[in-house]
């Protein structure tokens, strides 16, 4: 038995399912999950003395690859001075000046602790702002596990087969509306038919949680047009892009500019940050500025702050890193597409910067349901055999990959080698 063994079947004797998050049990691919002992830069070690190089960084944070001097400097001077003080910090008003002018439809902010605070946080200054109920988001979109967004989620929620999930009431479910994503005609019917009810609506303007999908043309203009037609607050969810596709996340990237934007992974280097923020009008609703109460004894925590501070402050700093990242994904796409027309298949890959997911159809991948369309099956046996070879994905097809800047030409043809080897296996 692998010490990963040994420790799945301790864990799941005090953790249900064995995990603190459900998408790392393995169970949409099949097999014993790995156990990871440490890692650094581009790679990852397990309890097994293995080594992969590594796709996931986190679910994001890890955008400049593991344990960055940078980071680990600033969190082992922050430690010098106590771990939490639930006071105001100088830090942390630092930390939002820098936000602020890092995200230019930022105004003012909030720290929290996850970007499930963030968007619960959001949607609740989003109602208390416009005195209203219902919000609309978007199919196969993932925003947390905040009860508002479990209906048709992605990410865990759709691998775990619970896109909706038990434990949600009726009531909160009833304030949802969700419309398929990429597609406006939807949202104005719903508008339509709830005229003056809606508070928000919540997206993540480019969706990382149903797989990579992009959005199409005109769709986010579209929704602030009927944003600003409706007196309804616009929400990007930029919890994975925020600080990923630009150091503005997507806004940087667009001419469109939310009213609110939701903000985590990597804000926090590697530590639990989230983040909302945006209007000054809206955000002063905020508690004890405004009645909206919202709260937390670590938010603001000055460890994790000294880590998000140095990470930021370095992207702010270091335009290139966004020029290095699209050069490897330029690389890596370029290959996993030759070697997919080369195995004779024409698998859909969407991509943006940093960002990508293979789908196991031929696509166009532009929503939930043809991101579904995926050959799961055949998902499930990739996953193993890039496993096998060293290289580590996420472990569920609905999800997108993470690169960082640690990963050099010489791993991403590591990736690709095995790539090729991994279809000559499985199909
Ligand atoms: N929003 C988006 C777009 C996410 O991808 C996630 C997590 O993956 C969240 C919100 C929730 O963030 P957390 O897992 O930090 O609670």
């Amino acid at each position: 038995m692998t010490q990963s063994e040994q420790l799945f079947q301790q864990a799941r004797q005090v953790i249900p399912g064995g995990v603190n998050s459900p998408v790392r049990a393995f169970r949409a691919v099949g097999g014993n999950p790995v156990f990871i002992k440490s890692a650094k830069g581009a790679y990852l070690h397990d309890e097994d003395g293995n080594r992969y190089i590594e796709l996931i960084n986190s679910w994001g944070p890890m955008i400049l690859g593991h344990a960055h001097e940078l980071v680990e400097k600033a969190v082992s001077d922050a430690i010098q001075h106590s771990f939490s003080f639930g006071a105001p910090t100088r830090r942390e008003v630092e930390m939002a000046e820098l936000i602020v002018s890092m995200v230019p439809s930022i105004e003012k902010v909030r720290m929290v602790n996850s970007g499930t605070e963030a968007t619960m946080s959001a949607i609740r200054v989003a109602r208390g702002f416009t005195g209203r109920d219902k919000i609309i988001k978007f199919e196969g979109c993932y925003h947390g596990h905040g009860d508002s967004f479990l209906i048709a989620a992605g990410s865990g929620a759709v691998t775990m087969g619970v896109p909706d999930s038990p434990g949600v009431t009726k009531g909160v479910a009833q304030d949802t509306l969700t419309a398929p994503y990429n597609d406006l005609e939807a949202v104005r019917r719903l508008a339509e038919a709830n005229k003056g009810q809606i508070a928000a609506i919540i997206l993540e303007a480019v969706a990382g949680n149903m797989g990579l999908v992009l959005p199409a043309e005109g769709f986010i203009e579209g929704l602030r047009a009927l944003c600003d037609a409706e007196g309804i607050v616009l929400i990007f969810d930029e919890v994975m892009t925020g600080f990923r596709l630009s150091a503005s996340g997507f806004q940087g990237i667009t001419n469109v500019k939310p009213d609110l934007t939701t903000l985590g992974k990597i804000i926090g280097g590697g530590m639990p940050v989230g983040a909302y923020g945006g209007r000054d009008d809206i955000m002063n609703c905020v508690s004890p500025a405004g009645p909206v109460y919202q709260a937390g004894t670590l938010s603001g925590n000055p460890i994790a702050m000294a880590a998000g501070y140095a990470m930021l402050s370095h992207l702010k700093d270091h335009p290139e890193v966004y020029t290095t990242l699209e050069a490897t994904g330029t690389r890596l796409e370029a290959g996993l597409r030759a070697a997919n027309a080369k195995a004779g298949k024409h698998y859909t890959i969407n991509r943006i910067g940093s960002m990508y997911t293979l789908f196991f159809n031929e696509g166009p991948v532009t929503d939930f349901e043809t991101a579904k369309a995926s050959d799961l099956k055949l998902f499930g046996a990739y996953f193993q055999a890039m496993l096998k070879r060293g290289i580590y994905l996420a472990p569920s097809q609905f999800e997108s990959l993470f690169l960082s800047t640690a990963l050099t030409p010489e791993h991403v043809d590591a990736i690709l080698a095995a790539h090729e080897q991994s279809l000559a296996e499985i199909l």
